[in-house]
């Protein structure tokens, strides 16, 4: 079985229904990219893996490495080894950096029976993955996001991705339009990061991404389903075509 499979996945928004029976598999270790023209599920998709509130699953299933993922609170999911990043990452002012994620990586560990980490050994994880993804030491002091520039909170929340060393992370680009020095930033440290065990969801609009990743896979998304799956070279097609040339065959599977 697949580490995370999806599997005619149905959901919905204010009875309005967003995602059509869509199915994906990820293994360990593979990168896959979603790519999709605005408004065909993208986020949507991002948003139920992640457990988010807004929507209503009316059919389908989602495993985590075998366990029901729908079934599972969001910071539950976490504790699994699933990492979501979001087009717009969260401030938590007054929270410090520092502590969020001590708590949310003495977790994992609990969750995996293994014990708390002492102060100064979270401080020497800190240092290291702050230096593996070029994060200014300085960002990891203040309050969660608060203040940061785009490219900061980029660069933050790749420091998360390794700190939390999840084994699915789904990342959300659609058309947060990142500037070339983010776009580094995020495949930098997803290259850095991408492992045997370690699988990558890439969210994008844009193929821009893909020139820095080279998936494994690549989806179309249309319509609130997969209408065509290839290799990187679907990514190029795209690139050139744009997605009109698979609206015909979105229609015919609606
Ligand atoms: P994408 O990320 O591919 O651009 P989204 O998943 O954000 O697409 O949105 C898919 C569709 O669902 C759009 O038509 C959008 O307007 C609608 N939608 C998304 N979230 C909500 C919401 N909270 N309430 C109402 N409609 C929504
Ligand atoms: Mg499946
Ligand atoms: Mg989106």
């Amino acid at each position: 079985m697949s580490l995370l499979s999806i599997n005619n996945l149905h959901a919905s928004v204010e009875d309005h229904e967003i995602l059509k029976g869509l199915s994906l598999d990820v293994n360990g270790g593979e990168v896959h990219a979603i790519m999709g023209p605005n408004g065909s599920g993208k986020s949507t998709l991002a948003g139920v893996l992640a457990g988010r509130e807004d929507y209503e699953i009316t059919e389908g299933s989602v495993t985590f490495d075998g366990q029901d993922l729908l079934e599972m609170a969001p910071e539950e999911r976490t504790r699994e080894g699933l990492f979501l990043a979001f087009q717009y990452p969260v401030e938590l002012p007054g929270v410090s950096t520092h502590q969020f994620l001590r708590t949310a990586v003495n977790s994992v560990r609990a969750h995996r029976g293994e014990g708390e980490m002492s102060v100064t050994d979270f401080l020497k994880l800190m240092r290291d993955k702050a230096e593996f993804v070029n994060l200014d030491p300085k960002l990891t002091k203040r309050s969660v996001n608060e203040g940061f520039s785009g490219g900061e909170k980029k660069r933050a929340e790749i420091f998360q991705m390794a700190m939390l060393d999840p084994r699915v992370a789904i990342l959300d680009e659609t058309d947060s339009g990142l500037d070339i020095d983010a776009l580094r930033v995020v495949s930098d440290g997803v290259n850095k990061l991408r492992g045997e065990d370690r699988a990558f969801v890439l969210i994008t609009h844009y193929q821009r991404l893909l020139d820095y990743i080279k998936p494994d896979h690549v989806h179309v998304l249309i319509g609130g389903r997969i209408v065509r799956s290839g290799g990187p070279e679907l990514a190029e097609e795209l690139e050139e075509k744009g997605y009109d040339w698979l609206l015909e065959d979105a229609a015919v599977a609606a």
